[in-house]
């Protein structure tokens, strides 16, 4: 969903491209721990700031021993973390991740012979294993070996317990560093052996300047479909969703145009028409929408009648449902088509 990291990171003119993850960054560089676990806001830049923290470790500009520092952003290290090709640094990352962020065609690295499978959201089992074993190998330019894992949560099972020894005790030189939405989604003896690092998402005055200065137009708009997450509000600006496009999803349930959905990514189809539920929900309860301009859901009714909500509240745990089973191989515009049904029933009674 997010954009590709590349330009994200510190480059030659030494210069954060997020400048709210300044804060954060000091103060991960000023854990004493070899484990570290970024808690952050969606779309406020986890990865990004990972990666920059795999910047510093390895940055060579500063002289070995020296206290850590933001990355220079032009020694040989810095530019090779920039290009994923650092022999010290491990990313680990699920192959939905690495597709989404154009890191590589999806299929790439898959068993042959799959067909089109889904990309997998999961990181392996074996990918963990063989990261544990590389830590325990010399650095390839000495200043540390850093191991990359985004985002924890698609560590699972036998893949997260593989990990416990290496996060307890990693060779001398290893840091560690994963990231998460939600602590509570991940082993408790993960978490447990992490210092956390909070990434908060910036203040709207600061996303809306930086996406207005990336091009953006009309930034506030996007930033609420994000629900505040700058590099989320970017990404539906790169996938070719603009305030207009999102305005007039509520008027395309309305009239049952499931077309207007077409071409959207599942996951980021079913993540509006839920945000799209959550406002007319709280429109209807006579509250102010969060993620679309009240102008665009239309007129609340002065009382919206029991039938309407609970048609709204079904509509609601049929998307949260079928989200729940996001690798399951649907029929995407059949399911589509019929969410747009369930919605717009929903709606009819709301304006009934
Ligand atoms: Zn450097």
């Amino acid at each position: 969903m997010s954009a590709g990291t590349e330009s994200l990171l510190v480059g030659a003119d030494g210069v954060l491209p997020l400048p709210w993850l300044a804060g954060p960054l000091t103060h991960a560089l000023a854990q004493p721990g070899h484990a570290l676990l970024v808690v952050g806001a969606p779309g406020a830049g986890a990865l990004e700031l990972q990666m920059t923290l795999a910047q510093a470790w390895l940055c060579e500009a500063r002289p070995a021993g020296a206290p850590l520092a933001p990355p220079c952003g032009r020694c040989a290290a810095c530019r090779l973390v920039q290009a994923r090709t650092h022999a010290d640094l491990r990313i680990l990352l699920p192959e939905s991740q690495r597709v989404a962020r154009g890191w590589e065609a999806a299929g790439e690295g898959g068993e042959a012979g799959e067909g089109r499978r889904k990309p997998s959201r999961w990181i392996r089992i074996a990918e963990v294993r063989d990261a544990i074993a590389w830590t325990s190998t010399t650095t390839a330019r000495s200043r540390a070996k850093v191991l990359l894992l985004h985002p924890g949560e698609a560590l699972q099972g036998e893949a997260a317990s593989a990990l416990l020894k290496t996060l307890e005790e990693p060779p001398p030189g290893t840091r560690i560093v994963l990231s998460c939405g939600d602590p509570e989604r991940l082993l408790p003896t993960v978490r447990s052996r992490c210092q956390r690092v909070r990434l908060a998402a910036p203040a709207a005055d600061q996303a809306v300047d930086w996406l207005a200065a990336r091009g953006v137009p009309d930034p506030a708009v996007l930033l609420a479909a994000a629900d505040g997450g700058p590099l989320d509000a970017l990404a539906l600006h790169e996938a070719g969703v603009d305030a207009a496009a999102w305005g007039e999803l509520p008027r395309a349930l309305a009239q049952g145009r499931p077309q207007v959905w077409s071409g959207w990514p599942l996951p980021r189809a079913l993540d509006a028409m839920h945000k799209l539920c959550h406002d007319l929900m709280v429109v209807a309860a006579g509250g102010a929408p969060r993620y679309f301009p009240a102008e665009a859901l239309g007129a609340a009714p002065a009382i919206a009648s029991a039938v309407a909500i609970e048609s709204l509240g079904r509509w609601a745990d049929v998307l949260v449902q079928v989200r729940g089973r996001a690798e399951h191989p649907w029929n995407e515009a059949l399911l589509i088509e019929s969410l747009v049904a369930q919605g717009r029933d929903a709606l009819v009674r709301l304006r009934a």
